[in-house]
């Protein structure tokens, strides 16, 4: 449905995974190809949508903050404020309760609504009363088949090659907010590829809340990864996130041997202890984490391991944390995201365990681990000092335009002085890496 008033302005604000960010870009292209037009500056924006997160508390505080920040702005001039994702599709009956200031709900089954909803509250609004909608229905299909995303610029593309989530782990609101599992059509992920090729785009990265869980008819994700992998003016390949229960040895065999797959692993291990990993529903143990990792590192010696990882969830004892701990010490993970533990409305977690760790003792927890993987991350940097690496240049440095930034095959950011040397973003190079730091190497 075509918007009335002379080309609405849309601006859209996306916070939490790239999931999102993908979405995001789902949604630019739904709205423009119905007559809406976007624009950075939310000054001048007649509609702001807020693309929200739900997976942890801080993500909620930082968007709830956010959007006391438009009831200023709404005050001031007519605006139309949709909250879109996760946090729309959780908490539908608190913010269409509470915050007024709220005229759409869209969930992230409901995106193609969004033109019709738009046009109909914009609509009222110059009529001057005030039209809310919302569409929160989960699908079992919805795969937006045949809607080219409008991306962000920059070298990589992000592409969604499934939706959904089938594993409930117990702390988990993803299969929620995002239903089950739905794979996508694997030619339609691949004339994606070339149209991000085409674009000028040199990274891929597949995206899925349990990626390696992909399959459709014969293809599974190692295939997929292999295919996307070969498509011409494509330099590299990632994916985000696997589940470790189900890395299969054909996958391990792709990033091993594919020269475009990065030997970049992100192996979320949440917990180290089996008793808390059983409370969380994760399906493995230490064990078989440890043998996962060790048949990985035995294939790919060069790999790049990262993981996230929960502090003080639900009845973490001293002892379940020091498991945690050992096996940080002992996997010795490139880099890890470390989060306090918190409860998320209606997850398993939420219905059947009790809160029951101290705040002060989740953020003790957080610090002691994030002081280890500091300490990890920098001797493994280190280890990368005299090397000669490989480096897809991405922009300028963000402490000086006088140096630039990449990323190696690994995910590390390598920065540079640039000097007089050519300097073009999307361009393979080589630099010799004369020092680290837990957070950067530097080139020369
Ligand atoms: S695998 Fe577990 S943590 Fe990941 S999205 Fe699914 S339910 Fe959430």
């Amino acid at each position: 449905m075509r918007p009335k008033s002379p080309t609405p302005q849309v601006h859209i604000e996306t916070f939490g995974c790239q999931m999102n960010e993908s979405d995001s870009e789902l949604v630019r292209s739904m709205l423009k190809r119905e007559g809406f037009a976007f624009t950075e500056d939310r000054e001048r924006a007649d509609v702001v949508l807020v693309n929200t997160c739900a997976i942890r508390e801080n993500a909620h505080n930082k968007i709830y903050a956010h959007l006391s920040e438009l009831k200023g702005l709404k005050k001031q001039r007519p605006l139309v404020v949709g909250v879109l994702g996760c946090m729309a599709q959780n908490l539908k009956g608190e913010l269409a309760e509470k915050e007024p200031l709220v005229d759409i709900l869209a969930g992230p089954d409901a995106y193609r609504q969004l033109p019709m909803l738009l046009s109909t509250a914009l609509e009222a609004q110059e009529q001057g009363f005030s039209q809310k909608g919302f569409a929160l229905d989960l699908s079992e299909y919805e795969t937006y088949e045949g809607i080219m995303p409008d991306r962000n610029s920059g070298v990589n593309a992000w592409i969604t090659v499934m939706r959904g989530c089938d594993n409930f782990c117990s702390f988990c609101v993803v299969p929620y907010t995002r239903g089950r599992e739905r794979s996508r059509d694997p030619e339609a992920i691949l004339l994606e590829a070339r149209d991000a090729a085409a674009s000028g785009f040199k990274q891929i990265t597949l995206l899925g809340q349990n990626v390696n869980s992909y399959r459709s008819d014969e293809w599974d994700f190692a295939r997929l990864v292999c295919a996307v992998a070969d498509t011409p003016g494509i330099d590299r390949v990632r994916f985000t996130s696997p589940h470790p229960k189900d890395f299969p040895p054909a996958l391990i065999e792709a990033i091993a041997t594919h020269p475009k797959v990065c030997k970049h692993i992100h192996l979320p291990l949440q917990a180290g202890s089996d008793r808390i990993l059983d409370l969380m529903g994760r399906t493995y143990t230490e064990a078989d984490y440890l043998a996962l990792v060790e048949r990985i590192r035995g294939t790919i010696p060069d790999v790049v391991l990262t993981t996230d990882i929960i502090c003080g969830f639900c009845s973490e004892s001293d002892e379940d944390f020091q498991d945690t701990y050992r096996m940080v010490e002992r996997v010795r993970f490139d880099s890890a995201y470390i989060f306090k533990y918190s409860e998320r409305k209606n997850t398993i977690a939420a219905r059947k365990y009790l809160d029951d760790v101290p705040d002060f003792v989740k953020g003790t927890r957080v610090s002691k681990l994030v002081e280890v993987q500091r300490r990890i991350t920098l001797e493994r940097n280190r280890e990368y000092v005299g090397r000669e690496m490989e480096i897809l240049v991405e922009r300028d440095a963000t402490r000086s335009s006088t140096q630039g930034m990449g990323k190696t095959d690994g995910n590390i950011t390598v920065v540079w002085d640039k000097g007089t040397s050519l300097f073009e973003p999307g361009t393979l190079i080589t630099k010799h890496i004369f020092d680290a730091s837990a957070a950067t190497l530097y080139g020369e």
